[in-house]
């Protein structure tokens, strides 16, 4: 009995170090080593990554980015795995190598530039407002507008939350409300505790859509392009997400997917 105990615990031990051995082995090359392509997104911001239940009951992140990021690991041969997490820590994830890229109609930005590379742009982005029906804002330029100063929600980190803060937060023009998910904005927007949120349209269509008692200013804030973000260094992922992408947009894919969940108007 003794000597099975021993063999078993040999053999739990070889198991371990095999693990471990393995792991270790990956840190350097982490998807080339388990083929498995990191994605790290925040699945709050429909109809580009948010939660659904699959046939099965089981819970997954669904939207456009998430049929591309497939897509694009189908093309290079490589399993997805989608991580869920705050947009604020998807451009550190990928930095620190945690995530092999991020994908949440993340906007290419100067700012961001300095941390991340981007890939080429696979769509358009637009930040709007949403006020509640028969709000005194009816147009963009009232949040400017001298002695305004309204409340302004936002989703933390995202381009809306920028733009609200430099242009009108640092001017003294109006106070910004930060939430870590746009349906939080929107609650806090349907309880009468702010003035509006800034976001992106499609989001802001869906929530919309899903709430009595909300609209979207005909003005828009500003036109963004959305892209894929990868560590500076890894220039070898960069070039393969960028080739894979670019034969998706030029073949039709991109466009197809986008179609399926946005309905041409
Ligand atoms: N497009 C916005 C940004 O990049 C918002 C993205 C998001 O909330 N997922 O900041």
């Amino acid at each position: 009995m003794k000597k099975l105990l021993s063999i078993l615990f040999i053999f739990a031990l070889t198991v371990t170090f095999a693990a471990c051995g393995s792991s270790d082995g990956s840190e350097a090359t982490d998807e080339s080593a388990d083929n498995t392509l990191i994605m790290a997104t925040n699945a709050e911001f429909p109809p580009y990554e948010y939660h659904e239940n699959d046939a099965e009951g089981n819970d997954q992140v669904v939207g456009i980015d998430a049929e591309i990021a497939q897509a694009i690991a189908d093309k290079l041969g490589m399993e997805l795995k989608i991580e869920d997490m705050e947009f604020d820590s998807i451009i550190a994830s990928v930095q620190s190598g945690k995530a092999d890229f991020g994908m949440a109609g993340m906007t290419v930005t100067e700012e961001r530039k300095e941390s991340v590379s981007f890939t080429t742009s696979y769509a358009k982005g637009v930040q709007v407002v949403i006020v509640p029906e028969g709000s005194a804002i009816t147009s963009v330029d009232d949040l400017t507008a001298k002695d305004a100063n309204y409340s302004i929600g936002v989703q933390t980190s995202t381009t809306g939350d920028l733009y609200a803060t430099w242009d009108l937060e640092d001017e003294g023009l109006a106070t910004v409300e930060r939430y870590s998910k746009g349906a939080d904005a929107i609650n806090a927007l349907l309880n009468g505790k702010i003035d509006c949120v800034i976001i992106d349209n499609e989001p802001a269509k869906a929530f919309v859509a899903a709430k009595d008692g909300l609209r979207i200013l005909d003005t828009s804030y500003a036109d963004e392009d959305y892209a894929i973000c990868i560590a500076k260094d890894n220039t070898e992922l960069l070039d393969q997400v960028n080739t894979a992408l670019k034969e998706l947009i030029a073949d039709g894919t991109v466009q197809s997917i986008i179609d399926k969940y946005i309905p041409a108007k």
